[in-house]
């Protein structure tokens, strides 16, 4: 990753960051990232290898100091900025870090931690008294970075990518998406995942654009920034064009024809980490004329699969193998499965991970024996493009002798005009094995489940009814706004 630095060279005057009303250059992120990394390297001398976390607010010095680890030899670590201690303990002690960072107003949360003195703590002042030391060679295949999965189906693992891993991930992206210099984005997407760290940031960083953020995430904040007519990339994940839409729809009409003149200087608007509803993307067609370009990745491989930059953005669909990416479906013996039949996703790439920290069983796991990592989600191509029908073990509903996408359930019922939004399930049933259950958040609460049934059998077969409905006031979702499916098993019990 070292080779983000290098680029940062080509670029000394541009505008790399924009936070707290101020801009700073390259050059500001070069001189203060070495400094930062003196500063790391000046009581441990050698820190090839070891774990530093960080937990600091996204913007300048988040960047400086992620990549000051990687100038010291450290593998970086990003905490969640909104985890509790035992969350943050169960990282922290995962990792074995060996050095915490983090900006004052998170000394209090951590400082329990702290106490314990299992790591050295520094402030980033402290980082600052830099000390003359000299930065040492980092080999592509050296540790870069530990992300932790969303958690959304088990306890999160940590990832571990090298500088080539990561090299990978960022390159193939910013020649498919076409970044370049003059672009310029917002980053509103936490700091401790791919999405924000690869596609936003690092996509970004790389190609000498310019990356603002800010202070605190809302809708109306965001259409503040869109309306200042600078930016032209925008990535978010579904959940957050949803908050958008349902802003835009309380705005009066000279508000919206303003939003969408402000709207068209944008050439790339990005959806992902979840599956984007087809509702939403034509909706986000209204309101600002762009076309949102879905795409698929994972903690373990960046991004894997991507609908083209250039050519049909197809709803419903995440596109096409990214180049440089290996895609094959298979069935349950990991034989490739015939064109049009569905299948898990398996993947091969200089952008995979090298495996999960401290599990060597998962790691193993995790792939087959010549080398396919196992994504665990199934999908189908339908007329060139992957269709994602969801997680194996989750999504997808064995009932009966049959297989049952719970996404394209999901999108049947999200027609209804009465349902804001929605979440199917198997649940364990004798007779049938699992039976669909949904779980609704409806407008108003004024239509009953019979009638619900009686809607959706005109509509699709009725082995893939639900069978079950939970009414509930909103989905459980994690900090990357994806539902939580376990959490609704629990409710259906
Ligand atoms: P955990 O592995 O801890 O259960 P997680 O899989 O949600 O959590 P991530 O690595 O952040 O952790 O997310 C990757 C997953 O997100 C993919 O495996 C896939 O299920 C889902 N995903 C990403 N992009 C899309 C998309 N465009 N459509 C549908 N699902 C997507
Ligand atoms: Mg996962």
């Amino acid at each position: 990753m070292l080779q983000i630095v290098e680029n940062a060279k080509n670029h000394l005057s541009n505008i790399a960051i924009k936070s707290n009303e101020l801009s700073y250059t390259y050059q500001d992120l070069l001189t203060v990232s070495q400094k930062y990394a003196t500063g790391l390297l000046a009581d441990s001398k050698n820190l090839m290898g070891a774990r530093v976390a960080f937990m600091v607010d996204p913007g300048f010095d988040y960047v400086a100091i992620q990549w000051a680890i990687w100038q010291a030899g450290g593998v970086a670590v990003p905490l969640c900025i909104s985890y509790p201690l035992p969350s943050l303990r169960y990282v922290l002690e995962d990792t074995g870090a060996a050095i915490v960072i983090a900006t004052p107003n998170y000394e209090e949360v951590l400082k329990p931690l702290i106490e314990e003195k299992t790591f050295r703590f520094v402030s980033n002042e402290e980082l600052s008294k830099a000390q003359a030391a000299e930065l040492p060679e980092i080999s592509r295949d050296q540790n870069a970075m530990i992300l932790y999965t969303s958690g959304t189906t088990s306890l999160p693992k940590g990832v571990v990518t090298t500088h080539k891993n990561l090299e990978a991930q960022i390159s193939t992206l910013v020649s498919f998406w076409e970044w370049s210099a003059k672009d310029h984005t917002l980053c509103i997407l936490p700091l401790h995942h791919v999405h924000g760290i690869v596609n936003v940031i690092s996509c970004a960083l790389w190609s000498g654009a310019a990356v603002e953020f800010m202070e605190k995430f809302s809708p109306a904040a965001v259409f503040d920034v869109f309306m200042k007519n600078e930016l032209n990339v925008f990535m978010a994940v579904p959940t957050i064009y949803y908050k958008l839409i349902t802003y835009w729809e309380q705005q009066n009409e000279e508000t919206k024809v303003e939003i969408f003149k402000n709207l068209s200087a944008f050439r790339l608007m990005v959806s992902g980490s979840a599956a984007l509803p087809v509702s939403v993307m034509e909706k986000w067609k209204t309101i600002s004329g762009h076309t949102l370009l879905e795409r698929y990745g994972m903690t373990e491989i960046g991004m894997g699969v991507s609908n083209p930059y250039n050519g049909e953005r197809k709803a419903g669909y995440i596109g096409q193998p990214l180049p440089g990416v290996s895609v094959i479906l298979v069935d349950e013996d990991y034989k490739e499965v015939e064109m049009g039949q569905p299948g898990e996703i398996l993947i091969k790439g200089d952008n995979v991970f090298k495996e999960y920290w401290g599990k060597p069983e998962a790691t193993q796991k995790a792939f087959t024996p010549d080398g396919w990592f196992k994504t665990g989600d199934v999908a189908v191509y339908e007329e060139g493009y992957l269709k994602i029908l969801g997680r194996d073990s989750i999504d997808i509903i064995k009932s009966g002798g049959y297989k049952i996408s719970a996404l394209e359930i999901e999108e049947v019922l999200r027609k209804h005009p009465e349902i804001k939004d929605c979440a199917v399930i198997g649940v364990p049933n004798e007779e049938w094995g699992e039976l669909v259950a949904a779980a609704v958040v409806l407008n108003n609460q004024n239509i009953n489940t019979d009638e619900l049934n009686d809607w959706i059998r005109d509509l699709m077969p009725a082995y893939k009814t639900p069978r079950k409905y939970l009414v509930i006031e909103d989905l459980p979702r994690n900090a990357m706004g994806k539902v939580t499916k376990n959490d609704l098993k629990t409710l259906f019990k």
